[in-house]
């Protein structure tokens, strides 16, 4: 089970794998699982709860590991977003049973294509090496005696990186530090400028977070504070400004085929359980009110163009009525 508004590949390899997925409600602070949401769906048929640290901000793993330590689950966290995020001190990907960490080209830390599996048990280990290594990793790796007999066929698949993407993968990770400090100071300088713009929602960042890599900053657009001016409106006035801005692109994982539908493509005849769209939910609110704004990566550098950010926002703010009377009647 997973969160219903995430990236869909956090929770997709599921269905190739003749598995069922079933989806809870979003915290709208965090924007991954919320525990109540997750106890609430639990059955005796949940085997994995998968967590996805959104954006970079983790996900609440005190009352997530309760949660599954009571219910004798485990606990597959996708750090994608959130290489270098901590949560109450400790780095993300170290809670779960295994966690995973995209390095596709637009990450934080980034190979082109590839990613990494950390695990603490031995068991996850040893099947994922014989998982994506057949031949001599898996005869140098896999400790379990029993599971290295499959050294020369692996299970049977080769999934590995291309060793040039981990060479760009080492060096990304290099620059990595240099890189989050910077976002970090320019997203801060963001939250500041756009703190007085009533019609924006604060991201909400908890005391005891590090954001890491900082995947998206993504606020919520509260439109009852501008006249009730549609968000792609607002969109609309804010790309006229020249701002790179827009809606994130993916929807709730509910409204996909993939998810929604009862066979599984993959393996025709084989029903699954389907998911309806939950309205109402937070994850819809959220997926109807999130503005996509861009992260900026070079300290000092971009505090200008951010300045221009922010000053676009507060120019449709004191314009409001003229946009409200666009919105009413756009071809006027
Ligand atoms: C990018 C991303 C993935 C997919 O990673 P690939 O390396 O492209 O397969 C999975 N989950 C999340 C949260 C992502 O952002």
């Amino acid at each position: 089970m997973g969160p219903a508004l995430t990236y869909h590949a956090a929770l997709s390899p599921v269905f190739a794998l003749r598995g069922d997925v079933v989806l809870a409600d979003i915290d709208p602070d965090t924007r991954g699982l919320d525990p109540k949401a997750l106890q609430a769906v639990l059955t005796e048929h949940t085997k994995v709860i998968t967590v996805v640290h959104q954006w970079g901000h983790p996900c609440d793993m005190d009352a997530i590991l309760r949660i599954a330590e009571r219910h004798g689950l485990r606990v597959l966290e996708d750090c994608s977003h959130a290489h270098g995020s901590r949560y109450k001190g400790r780095p993300v990907g170290t809670f779960g049973d295994a966690a995973v960490f995209s390095l596709q080209a637009n990450k934080a830390v980034y190979a082109g294509e590839g990613g990494i599996l950390v695990t603490s048990d031995p068991q996850v280990h040893d099947r994922a090496t014989l998982l994506g290594h057949y031949r001599d990793r898996s005869r140098d790796a896999v400790l379990d005696e029993d599971l290295r007999a499959h050294w020369v066929t692996g299970f049977g698949l080769k999934l590995r990186m291309s060793p040039f993407n981990a060479i760009v993968a080492r060096h990304a990770l290099a620059a990595f530090p240099a890189r989050k400090e910077a976002r970090h100071r320019c997203l801060r300088h963001f939250g500041e400028r756009l703190g007085d713009v009533t019609y924006l929602e604060p991201v909400h960042i908890a005391d005891h977070v590090d954001m890491g890599a900082w995947y998206g900053y993504k606020p919520l657009y509260r439109p009852e504070a501008l006249g009730g001016v549609p968000r792609s409106v607002l969109i609309e006035a804010l790309r006229a400004e020249g701002m790179e801005v827009g809606a994130p692109s993916s929807p709730r994982l509910s409204t996909l085929p993939l998810y929604a539908r009862p066979e599984n493509p993959l393996f025709p005849g084989t029903p699954k359980k389907g998911i309806t769209p939950e309205t109402g939910s937070h994850a819809e609110h959220v997926e109807r009110h999130a503005l996509s704004l861009p992260t900026f990566t070079n300290w000092p550098d971009d505090t200008k163009l951010i300045d221009q950010y922010a000053e676009a926002f507060h120019k449709i703010g004191r314009h409001r009525e003229a946009l409200v009377r666009y919105a009413a009647d756009p071809s006027r």
